[in-house]
């Protein structure tokens, strides 16, 4: 994604625009993996852009607050960010190794899931996160067993 989009979809937000929140989103954007801050910083480091740590953390908050980016935090593992924002989607998250996965909503808007009872709740939003093993470490578990014997 071009840098004058980023430009756009941050002054469609109310945002400035901002070195460190263009540098940011776009990593967002081009990413497929839901990286994590530190992975963030990485990136945007790669791109010969400097960013602290603070910096980092204070802009992919500001992205999350102009719903621009999501943040998914799991238990048991760090926050990660995704720039794909307003479609219900849900995660497929690896319990060995942590790789999050997007999968499509069935029904495509929240709350997606009704429940039994709401209790009088006007709901908005169902989290759904598959948990399970990915295919790489399946494959490890598969081989280690077959190593130990
Ligand atoms: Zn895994
Ligand atoms: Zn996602
Ligand atoms: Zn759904």
């Amino acid at each position: 994604m071009d840098a004058v989009a980023i430009e756009e979809r941050l002054r469609a937000a109310g945002l400035r625009v901002t070195a460190p929140r263009v540098a940011v989103l776009r990593v967002l954007a081009e990413a497929d993996d839901h990286p994590r801050v530190d992975q963030v910083i990485d990136r945007v480091r790669a791109t010969g852009i400097p960013m602290s740590k603070q910096a980092a953390y204070d802009v992919c908050e500001a992205l999350q607050r102009a719903a621009l980016a999501r943040r998914i935090e799991l238990p048991g593992g760090p926050a990660r960010y995704e720039a794909r924002v307003g479609d219900n989607h849900h995660h497929l998250v690896c319990r060995s190794c942590g790789v999050t996965l997007d999968v499509d909503c069935a029904v495509g808007s929240a709350p997606c899931l009704d429940p039994p009872d709401a209790h009088g709740f006007q709901l908005d939003e169902v989290e759904v996160t598959y948990w399970g093993v990915c295919p790489d470490c399946t494959r490890q578990h598969e081989e280690g067993h077959v190593y130990e014997r």
